[in-house]
């Protein structure tokens, strides 16, 4: 055998396989058996390379990045082609716009570490941060203030003309916004240390729960979006009054 026909009949045994729409819908089913417990995710990869003959990282990108998206890694760095891109973001997509937020966040992350432009997986992104646009408002109760102060410097008579004509039902809108889950011990714990008393004006909670407990809010010291964190020592119980104006009051706000 020649040295060139050798030469190209290695470099296509290297050259990846063009992995086909049936082979990513397999990936997501191996891999949601991953998730159950009934395989393990070396089991998955290794049935889906042999089902597919792909080569030896493929799997690793179609299996392995969908879990460690599920397990909440913040960036994946195996490649995948831009239409699997497309089909997990589907995925993530039924999970609701939260969820492929996560992941388009991971796509960006991952399209900034390659080293290439990456027109293709930029289109794929943009194609779907759209979507997710769609369905955000702003904070509503970040806009209602905005709009409060308006009303009031407005004036009474022209505020008293629009009311009149308002509409009486409210208009019912969605909203996409960040949240943590936060840790259930961690309140449970610093409720049970100030026992009824407000750790800041130091009087007894102003009423009791239904089920006689003392009402107090739990309170981040440095806010978990400020990258405090979950723990007792960043935590304190508020009475309603003093959470507020933690929250709203002069010398805490601004
Ligand atoms: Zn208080
Ligand atoms: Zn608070």
């Amino acid at each position: 055998m020649a040295e060139s026909e050798k030469e190209t009949l290695k470099r296509q045994r290297r050259a990846p396989k063009p992995v086909s729409p049936e082979a990513y819908a397999d990936a997501y089913a191996l891999a949601q058996q991953v998730l159950q417990g009934s395989l393990s995710q070396a089991e998955a990869e290794k049935a889906l390379t042999a089902r597919y003959d792909l080569g030896d990282r493929v799997a690793l990108g179609y299996i392995g990045n969908y879990l460690s998206m599920k397990r909440g890694a913040p960036k994946v760095r195996s490649t995948i082609a831009a239409d699997g891109w497309r089909f997990l973001l589907d995925q993530f997509e039924k999970e609701g716009m939260l969820a492929l937020q996560r992941a388009l966040s991971v796509l960006w992350e991952h399209i900034e570490y390659l080293p290439g432009p990456e027109p293709k997986l930029r289109k794929v992104h943009a194609d779907y941060i759209g979507k997710v646009a769609q369905h955000i408002e702003g904070d509503p109760a970040a806009t209602l203030a905005e709009q409060i102060a308006a009303s009031l410097r407005d004036g009474d008579e022209a505020r008293r003309r629009r009311l009149d004509v308002a509409p009486v039902y409210p208009e019912a809108v969605l909203v996409a916004t960040r949240a943590f889950r936060r840790n259930a011990d961690v309140i449970a714990e610093v409720l049970v240390q100030a026992a009824g008393v407000c750790q800041e004006c130091g009087r007894e909670a102003p009423f009791r729960r239904l089920d006689g407990t003392p009402y107090l809010e739990v309170h981040h010291l440095t806010p978990l979006a400020q990258g405090g964190t979950d723990t007792v020592a960043n935590a304190i119980a508020l009475c309603p009054n003093c959470h507020r104006e933690r929250h709203y009051g002069s010398i805490f706000s601004g």
